[in-house]
Parts: structure tokens; sequence; C-alpha cells
């Protein structure tokens, strides 16, 4: 390989380089997987919440069956007689019993209107568990695709990074730091060719003159009079 043709496929390897950076800073596999995070962050908030919800409601139908059975068995005990309490006349021991029946019925008549409400929260927990295994299989899904996808650039990015070693290797040490030097002026291009008379990076016709200098001299690798940057003239470009 010629300098020349060695310059312009460094420069072709450092483009691909960067354009590999800007693919991989860019992966949507990123995105998609903090989007899966932030939504199962509030799925876990909500799901806290509900699960607040459940077990107050559990709390309080425990309690009134706790009370239901409390009343109950005062029933019983009145009824069989073993209540260790002495009734003054059977309407006093009516009255104890129509009591105990309105409050078992309160019971009753409360645990009715919690169980649907019960139902529903335990419907809205199964939701937000079904949804966080969702968003956890779709952050695992994106996490593998970004792995693999990642795993492709460094396998890019390695074989092109060989490829530069051996050219860089190669090059006269003077052209590297011009090469280098030029890259970080111009913030990747630093090499041009030249396209009839024109360079093919800033593109400003040369002058007559200069073109027949340049031609003159015979070396492929010199330097743009207009922009400075490391000009390649070969016989395929004349
Ligand atoms: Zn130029």
């Amino acid at each position: 390989m010629s300098e020349a043709s060695e310059l312009l496929r460094l420069q072709e390897i450092d483009l691909e380089l960067m354009r590999t950076k800007n693919t991989a800073e860019a992966l949507p596999q990123r995105q998609k997987v903090a989007a899966a995070r932030a939504a199962a962050k509030k799925v876990a908030g909500e799901l806290t919440k509900i699960v607040g919800q459940r077990k107050d409601l559990e709390i309080e139908l425990a309690d009134l069956d706790d009370s239901k059975r409390f009343f109950s068995e005062k029933v019983t005990e009145i009824q069989d007689g073993t209540y260790n309490q002495d009734f003054r006349s059977a309407q006093d021991m009516e009255y104890n019993l129509a009591t105990l029946a309105k409050k078992i019925e309160k019971c009753d008549y409360d645990t009715e209107h919690l169980l649907p409400r019960l139902e529903t929260v335990e419907r809205a927990e199964k939701n937000a568990r079904a949804l966080t295994e969702k968003l956890e299989r779709e952050e695992a899904a994106q996490v593998a695709s970004f792995k693999q996808a990642m795993d492709k650039i460094t396998e890019q990015v390695k074989t092109l990074a060989f490829e530069r070693e051996r050219i860089v290797a190669d090059l006269p040490a003077s052209i590297v730091t011009s090469y280098e030097a030029a890259r970080k002026r111009f913030g990747g291009v630093a090499v041009e060719t030249l396209v009839g008379n024109r360079p093919s990076a800033c593109r400003v016709a040369l002058q007559p003159s200069s073109f027949t200098d340049i031609r003159r001299s015979g070396a492929e690798v010199t330097t743009c009079p207009y922009c400075k940057r490391i000009l390649v003239v070969t016989n395929e470009e004349a």
C-alpha cells in the first residue's frame, strides 16, 4: 500500500470508528430500557399503595369477623343460660338478644360492603403485578438486545482498531503526527483528495499555478494550500 492509500484508508477507518461510536451512543435499546425501568418504578409505587389498601381491607374484614363471632358467642351463651350475667327480667334478656342481633346484622352489612372493595383492590393488585412482570420481561429483552448490538459494535471496533494500528505502524511518524493534528483541528476529515482541480473537503479550486506545482512535484501526499488538510494526489484522481 502506498502512503497515499494508507492515509486514505486511515481516514476511512477513523470516520467509520466515529460513526460506530455514534451508533453505539444512539442505540434505541438504551432509551427503551430506561423507559421500562421508569414505568416499573411507577407501577411499584402504585403497587405499594394497592397492597396497603388490600391489607387495610383485610384487617377491617377480620375485625368484623371477630366481632361477629364474639356477638354470636354471647347469643349462644344467653340461649344456653351460661351467660355470666343475671338478667333482671325476661324482657331484659330479650332486649340483650335483640341488641346483639342488631350488632351481628351490622357486621354482616359492613362485611358485604367491604367485600366488593376488596375484590376491586385485589384485581388492581393482580393487574399491577402482571404489568410489573411484563415490564421486567421487556427490560430483560432490551438489555439482551443492547448487549448483542454492543457486542457486534465492539467486534467492529476491534477489527478497525487492529487495521488502524497496522497502518499507523507502517506510515512515517511525521505523517501520522500531521494526520492526528489535522484530524483534531478538523473534527475528523483530515485528508482530502484532488477531484479535478478541487480538493474534496474544502472544495476550493486550486489556482492553475498551485495545481501545476503539485502535479510537477510528483508527490502523492502534500498539503492543501487553502485549508491545510493533508492533500492526497493520485493519478486516478487526475
Ligand atoms: Zn483543502
